[in-house]
């Protein structure tokens, strides 16, 4: 008789929806990543905390997936249960909204604009999910999704507990929450806007996605994860630059533009022409490449600088190796 395999007790749990060795690079905008044991897409609240609860009784490491914009994984994968939370669903009530956290953030920019909503549009363009974008509270011009958010609701990563929380909670400050420090799901939120003209917040999408579309890789067809290392605190003071206090924070491209990384490569890796602060895959890049050359990045921003660079894009898995290279 045959014995029952943890991949059999999972989709007893799961159903028939689990993928096993399931290629992570199909599922990161940088097209990078071996594979997961096992994969897992949530379409709603219940088969989450269902697959958190299977999680834990089994003992799997989890990993939490949104659109895997903003993540860089193994070569060599992830051994465990890899949760992509696949929660769709936006309801609106007058100028808010209960939005699902699996939710495409441009299709919810979208859904706005056609309920005459304005508020996000500033953020077209910015790939992921809802979720992913709460985690890391993603956001440019100043502006981040966090500063629209009433409550959101949570799951504990056992799936026991089921939360909601005020804004307040999740402490979102610029591409941070306490979501990083003290790890919860987010299964849905509410957002609130504003009244605004149909075709004036259309407007501000088109004006968003052009600028993007001259000055930053088109992740379909050039993959990446948009900027890789954090912009530096306001008021920063570069060692051998002007002291500029401000508000506004520093630019870590403008680091790596005065150390012209632009165009710097390894293997298949390449800081993309027109924007020091993006990696993208030219071709067939490995996560170990693309780990080489941030380190080649950050290695000459220390030399000239004396700044070490904080990596803005997440890394999953085993780290490998790696040479210590040139500068
Ligand atoms: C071309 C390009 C341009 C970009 N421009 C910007 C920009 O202007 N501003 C900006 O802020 N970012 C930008 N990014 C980075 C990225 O798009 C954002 O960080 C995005 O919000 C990440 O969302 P995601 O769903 O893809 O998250 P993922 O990459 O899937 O995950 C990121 C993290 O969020 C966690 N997470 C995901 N979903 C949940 C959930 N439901 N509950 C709890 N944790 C969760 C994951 O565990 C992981 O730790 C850009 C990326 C690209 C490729």
């Amino acid at each position: 008789m045959r014995t029952t395999t943890l991949e059999d007790r999972l989709r007893q749990r799961l159903g028939d929806a689990l993928l096993t060795q399931e290629p992570l690079r199909h599922h990161t905008t940088m097209r990078i990543g071996g594979a997961a044991d096992f994969y897992f897409a949530a379409r709603n609240p219940h088969q989450l905390v269902e697959a958190l609860k299977a999680a834990r009784e089994f003992a799997l490491p989890l990993f939490l997936l949104g659109g895997g914009s903003n993540l860089l994984v193994s070569d060599d994968g992830f051994r465990g249960l890899v949760l992509r939370n696949a929660i769709e669903e936006i309801e609106f009530d007058g100028t808010a909204a209960q939005v699902g956290c699996g939710t495409d953030f441009l299709e919810l920019i979208y859904a706005c604009r056609d309920r005459d909503l304005a508020g996000l549009e500033f953020a077209a363009g910015i790939p992921g999910s809802v979720g992913g974008a709460l985690y890391g509270n993603a956001g440019c011009y100043g502006q981040d999704i966090g500063s629209f958010t009433i409550e959101c609701t949570v799951a504990s990563l056992d799936g026991a507990q089921v939360l909601t929380r005020p804004a307040a909670w999740f402490e979102f400050a610029y591409r941070d929450s306490r979501l990083k420090r003290d790890p919860w799901v987010l299964l849905s939120c509410l957002l609130q806007f504003r009244r605004g003209a149909r075709d004036a917040i259309q407007t501000v999408i088109e004006e968003k996605l052009e600028v993007r579309r001259v000055k930053h890789p088109q992740w379909r067809v050039e993959p990446t994860a948009g900027s890789y290392f954090k912009n530096l605190p306001p008021g920063f003071q570069v060692p051998g630059l002007p002291h500029s206090p401000g508000t506004q924070r520093i630019p870590a491209g403008a680091l790596l533009d005065a150390c012209d990384c632009r165009g710097l490569r390894v293997g298949d890796a390449l800081v993309f022409p027109k924007h020091a602060n993006i990696i993208v895959n030219a071709g067939r890049a490995t996560a170990k490449d693309v780990l080489t050359l941030a380190e080649l990045m950050k290695a000459r921003v220390r030399v000239k600088f004396g700044v070490t660079l904080e990596e803005e894009v997440m890394f999953l898995g085993e780290r490998p190796r790696l040479e210590s290279g040139r500068v």
